[in-house]
């Protein structure tokens, strides 16, 4: 298959704009050439591959009978626009039609099959596994490159019909079978080769292969392919199409391994369909592209970054129901030890940072010293010198700050209890926002913080004398960009 280039003289104002056999392409004043030259009509002329697939033929609205044909390298030029004429491709083989380049040391693979990337506003998306195409051996994963079937036998011709209406065919999946090992890279590639020479359309393939910031849901493919695309991308017209949408089990429907798709529709602002909901769609020829996303939403139980409130005081009295903004009100003048209590990723440290280094408070933290019993060391001797102390560490169960509290009693020192009381979910998203922006704090497996949950139990007043405070927690961004990633869905569920 031949295509040909038009590369415009003036890219910063005129898009350059891809031709492919069988297309015919409309230069004028219209929407997708924008052309703003009065002098130039609506519908200047007509380009198509010439039946020798060699040259283009251009004709002409005002002169039906004048026709031309444009040769590679040659220009095309009218009222306020001037085109040279470039092949892209021509007849490729079976082994040159699709090209593979990795990016960021394989973090993401990128595809072209046929050309792939085109200049165009309209994006369709589509996720890959369970939505184009689902095994033929009915496991849940691939047994090999050759274990797949069409999810639904029209799709071939709906993506050909969507190509041909200018949308640009962009196939986005996580891998993650790839770092762990599960799968090889050229295992994966095959597959996708195999199916995508068979849909036969030009199409471009991004592959996360990791759980990093380019796992879906997380927004960082989105971000690759709008530093890629020429255009800028209209959102009312493209869409994505996944089937991780969070649909709970029901007679009709097996339920949804993750709401990942979902998620980074709403994420990225593009409209969303489940596949069948995508095949009936494209089967109606409807224009307007439907939206399921805020109904799915709805349902789906996730942290919901966005919609968190994050109330100015800084902590909450307990005991007598009161909201505390200035913190140097409520700490005693004796010598006194803060006892953290919290999940992983609750704000603890950056708390102590915040708000108690200053006041020259020893930090005390399991994870900075390594054992418990060097904490127990090294706050004795703080005491001993008169200091006061934050005991920076989950301590979740009752029995665990039963021995600080005894602790505070031998040295006779005042315990207080400072709860970083955030929900499951919100410990988890932290944990990922940390992983994605910092290198300095470790982060935790998921596994260690569902755990610490299973056997948290939340302080009482009557622990401590009533000195138990709740803090609000408030994130903190360093700029614009960590801002918008927190305020974004970063697990899929
Ligand atoms: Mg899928």
């Amino acid at each position: 298959m031949v295509s040909y280039r038009l590369v415009s003289g003036d890219p910063s104002r005129i898009p350059s704009q891809e031709i492919r056999q069988g297309q015919t392409f409309i230069i004028g004043r219209n929407r997708q050439c924008k052309i703003k030259n009065l002098k130039c009509s609506r519908h200047y002329c007509t380009v198509q591959v010439s039946s020798d697939d060699r040259k283009l033929l251009v004709q002409y609205m005002k002169e039906p009978n004048k026709s031309q044909l444009f040769s590679s390298n040659q220009t095309i030029e009218g009222p306020g626009f001037m085109y040279r004429v470039k092949i892209v491709d021509s007849q490729p083989s079976k082994d040159d039609d699709f090209e593979w380049i990795d990016h960021e040391s394989k973090k993401i693979i990128v595809g072209n099959y046929l050309g792939g990337i085109k200049s165009s506003s309209l994006i369709a998306a589509f996720d890959f596994d369970l939505t184009l195409v689902t095994t033929k051996s009915d496991k849940s994963f691939p047994i090999n490159c050759d274990d797949w079937k069409l999810l639904d036998n029209r799709l071939p011709k709906q993506l050909s019909n969507l190509y041909q209406i200018n949308y640009q065919i962009v196939i986005i999946s996580n891998q993650m079978g790839i770092s762990t090992g599960k799968v090889s890279t050229e295992d994966v590639k095959r597959r996708f080769e195999n199916v995508i020479r068979f849909l036969n359309v030009p199409c471009l393939v991004l592959i996360s292969s990791q759980d990093d910031h380019y796992r879906k849901p997380r927004y960082g493919l989105w971000t690759f392919l709008v530093e890629k695309t020429d255009q800028p991308i209209d959102y009312n017209q493209s869409f994505y199409v996944g089937d991780a949408a969070g649909r709970k089990k029901s007679p009709l429907h097996k339920g949804d391994h993750s709401s990942g798709d979902l998620l980074f529709a709403v994420n990225v602002g593009l409209k969303f369909m489940v596949p069948e909901k995508f095949i009936l769609w494209a089967q109606s020829q409807e224009k307007t592209v439907p939206d399921m996303s805020s109904k799915l939403l709805q349902s789906v139980k996730c942290f919901r970054p966005q919609e968190q409130s994050y109330d100015d005081h800084l902590l909450y009295d307990v005991a007598n129901d009161r909201k505390i903004t200035d913190l140097t009100t409520i700490l005693p003048s004796t010598v006194h030890c803060i006892i953290f209590v919290g999940l992983p990723a609750s704000g603890k440290s950056s708390f102590y940072r915040q708000h108690l280094h200053s006041l020259d408070y020893k930090h005390v933290s399991n994870d900075l010293l390594g054992s418990e019993k060097k904490c127990v060391s090294i706050s004795s001797k703080a005491f001993d010198e008169g200091k006061n102390v934050v005991i920076d560490n989950t301590n979740i169960t009752k029995a665990n700050r039963a021995k600080w509290l005894e602790f505070c009693r031998t040295k006779k020192v005042l315990p207080l209890i400072f709860h970083f009381k955030i929900p499951l979910e919100h410990s988890l998203h932290n944990n990922l926002y940390r992983k994605f922006t910092t290198t300095s704090q470790s982060t935790v497996s998921k596994v260690v913080i569902y755990a610490a949950n299973k056997k948290s139990e939340p302080p009482s007043p009557d622990e401590c004398n009533n000195r138990l405070y709740e803090i609000n927690f408030r994130p903190q961004f360093s700029d614009d960009q960590n801002r918008k990633l927190y305020y974004s869905y970063l697990n899929e569920k």
